[in-house]
């Protein structure tokens, strides 16, 4: 059972049938999946979704394999949430989480385009797979390509965080530690694809990847009770998961899942690498690619594959952009943290931080609901807070060690609270 037709030109239109190829031969334009919606919207429904599995799998017709799946079959289904501590912080009323902090295997929302990837690279009788990643993705293909017992060849800017990159190893992947950034990673496995006959998950097999992604988006609108969010935030590093989540919401628009279409999309991206945000702020037609330099690893492509597309995207709808800096993130993964019990990486302090933002500006209004896009793992990017987090107040075993400790921060609390009250009351005086 395939409801997948083949493969268009995003650029020319032109059509491709369903093999590795991943860049248009005429246009060099880069290749999407098409399916017979038609069929598609004769068979699936809403009692269809329900009864499915609980994962990505439930979204089985719009994922393009043509036989069962065979990895990531307990990925996806991740919790989504009404957000009130956090809506109270902000000032906004109706504000939900989207928590793939905690996606099973890995931790992030790269195990949905990996769960897609594999189950499509073993259709295409690949054996060993391979990927150029920022952190997240070079986790998930260890992980599932363990599961799928395949051989596992996985590249990634050598100074990354000591948790992705153990969190790579573990799982006995072959693990490549280039000396550059991302996008000098990604040009020399475009290099290795050409002369090997791997499947690179993110190159070869790009474009049904990125149908992977699609699944966060259907999720949101099935947890929401089939309706879309007036507003939705998402980080940006290549641009896939942004222009992914809007074909979702457009899909279960035309399959008349969800009765209307309104949703503004926002990019969320660092200011140490912030090309798509650049674009949407300047109204220009191209990403400059840029350097990065940023504590949001995961968010640093400083050329991003799907970059244009990511902008159109925000354009096409309404949406807008805004960048957030290192105090900023910082900051941002501490409020998730303290208001909703969320320990997110830097990418999700990246999102977070510029919906503060674009609340504050008014670009997105307070009244409107919005969904705030959490993707990643706080425990794998320590280093970006264990600075800013205070530190354990270390004692002897006994309680009067206990309470000598305890009595004096209370008392330093109080003090604390006092003088804060008084400046208050002095503030509001002046
Ligand atoms: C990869 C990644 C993203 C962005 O994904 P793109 O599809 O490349 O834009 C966002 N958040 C996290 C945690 C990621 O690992
Ligand atoms: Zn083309």
């Amino acid at each position: 059972m395939s409801f997948v037709k083949g493969l268009r030109c995003r650029e020319c239109g032109r059509e491709y049938p369903k093999e590795v190829v991943y860049v248009c031969e005429y246009c060099f334009g880069s290749l999407e999946v098409t399916y017979d919606y038609a069929a598609i919207k004769r068979v699936l429904t809403k009692e269809k979704i329900l009864s499915g599995p609980k994962s990505l799998w439930r979204y089985r017709e719009l994922l393009p394999i043509d036989g069962d799946p065979t990895c990531g079959l307990q990925s996806g289904h991740t919790p989504f949430f009404k957000a009130n501590n956090l809506a109270k912080a902000l000032g906004v009323k109706e504000l939900y989480v989207k928590d793939d902090s905690v996606s099973h295997p890995t931790l992030s929302f790269k195990d949905r385009v990996v769960a897609v990837a594999l189950s499509k690279a073993r259709e295409f009788g690949f054996d060993t797979v391979a990927c150029a990643s920022t952190g997240n993705l070079a986790n998930a293909v260890a992980s599932h390509g363990a599961i799928g017992n395949f051989k596992r060849y996985v590249f990634i800017p050598a100074d990354l965080e000591l948790g992705k990159i153990i969190g790579s190893l573990v799982y006995g992947a072959y693990l490549i530690g280039v000396e550059g950034n991302y996008d000098e990673v990604n040009r020399l496995c475009t290099e290795i694809a050409a002369k090997y006959q791997w499947a690179f998950v993110n190159i070869n097999i790009r474009p049904f990847y990125a149908e992977g992604s699609k699944t966060y988006g259907y999720e949101i609108l099935e947890q929401m009770g089939w309706r879309a969010p007036q507003n939705i935030v998402v980080p940006i590093a290549g641009g896939s998961l942004i222009s992914k989540i809007w074909k979702a919401f457009k899909e279960f628009h035309d399959l008349e899942l969800i009765p209307e279409l309104k949703t503004k999309v926002y990019a969320a991206q660092p200011q140490g690498c912030s090309p798509v945000v650049t674009a949407i702020k300047e109204k220009s037609e191209v990403i400059k690619p840029i350097k990065p330099k940023t504590i949001a690893k995961s968010l640093a492509i400083g050329n991003p594959a799907d970059g244009y597309y990511a902008m159109d995207t925000v354009r096409k709808t309404g949406g807008w952009g805004e960048e957030a800096s290192d105090q900023e993130i910082i900051d941002a993964i501490k409020l998730l943290a303290s208001t909703e019990g969320v320990f997110t990486e830097t990418a999700g302090g990246v999102t977070l931080a510029v919906t503060k933002k674009l609340i504050e500006q008014g670009k997105i209004p307070k009244n409107e609901s919005i969904v705030v896009s959490i993707t990643g793992q706080g425990l794998k990017t320590q280093e970006a807070v264990q600075n800013h987090v205070g530190g354990a107040k270390v004692i002897k075993p006994n309680l009067a060690a206990f309470e000598a400790c305890f009595h004096q921060d209370q008392k330093s609390e109080e003090r604390g609270q006092k003088t804060e009250g008084e400046s208050k009351k002095l503030s509001s005086i002046l």
